[in-house]
């Protein structure tokens, strides 16, 4: 059985960043759909020029089709002893599809550990990637657009997860180790994981 958490928060909340901390700590294994969504862009496969359209307009890729690819991946990862889930889900859909997916597995999801960083801030550092990594999305007009989809399909989710039980809140106080340990703490109080 799998023990899986969501990793879950605004764009530039640092969900990547932190995700690629948790897997070294624990030995997870880390979807990231966006950098799934990036590659297939890269490959110029069918999925990535479908992507293409909704990711440079900062806008959701459909349920179904992300649903599909999330199955996909994590199947791709059955010798891990767990997964972090970063991008995803991103509605309502999404969560129940995981739910869904996961108890066909036999597998959980322990919690889901939801990142608050003031906009300002988010908008900062996404400016700021854009310089270092060059991401189409990463303009201020596509990152208001995201912020907007955030609030209106993904931010709902939060609610879903809070009647579960799961929904661990964290709050940016200005360090990235503190955010760390605070994540740390979260993960390894609800029997997650264990550090290597
Ligand atoms: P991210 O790297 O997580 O910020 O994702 C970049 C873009 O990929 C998003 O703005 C969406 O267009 C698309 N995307 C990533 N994950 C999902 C998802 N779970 N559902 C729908 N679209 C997604």
């Amino acid at each position: 059985m799998k023990k899986n958490l969501v990793i879950f928060g605004a764009p530039g909340s640092g969900k990547g960043t932190y995700s690629a901390e948790i897997a070294k700590r624990y030995g997870m294994a880390h979807i990231s759909t966006g950098d799934v969504l990036r590659e297939e862009m890269k490959k110029g496969t069918e999925l990535g020029k479908t992507a293409r359209g909704y990711i440079d307009e900062g806008r959701l890729i459909p349920d179904e089709l992300m649903i599909d690819i999330l199955a996909n991946v994590y199947d791709g990862m059955a010798d891990s002893t767990g997964v972090i889930f970063d991008g995803f889900p991103r509605t309502t859909r999404q969560a129940e599809a995981l739910e869904r997916m996961l108890a066909e597995r036999g597998d959980v999801l322990g919690i889901v550990v939801e990142l608050h960083v003031d906009e300002a801030t988010l908008m900062e550092r996404l400016l700021k990637r854009a310089e270092i990594e060059g991401r189409a999305d990463d303009n201020e007009a596509t990152i208001r657009r995201r912020f907007e989809v955030y609030h209106a399909q993904t931010e709902p989710v939060a609610a879903w997860f809070e009647d579960k039980g799961m929904r661990r809140v964290l709050t940016w106080k200005g360090a990235k180790e503190q955010m760390l340990a605070d994540i740390y703490a979260e993960i390894e109080a609800a029997g997650v994981a264990t550090p290597l």
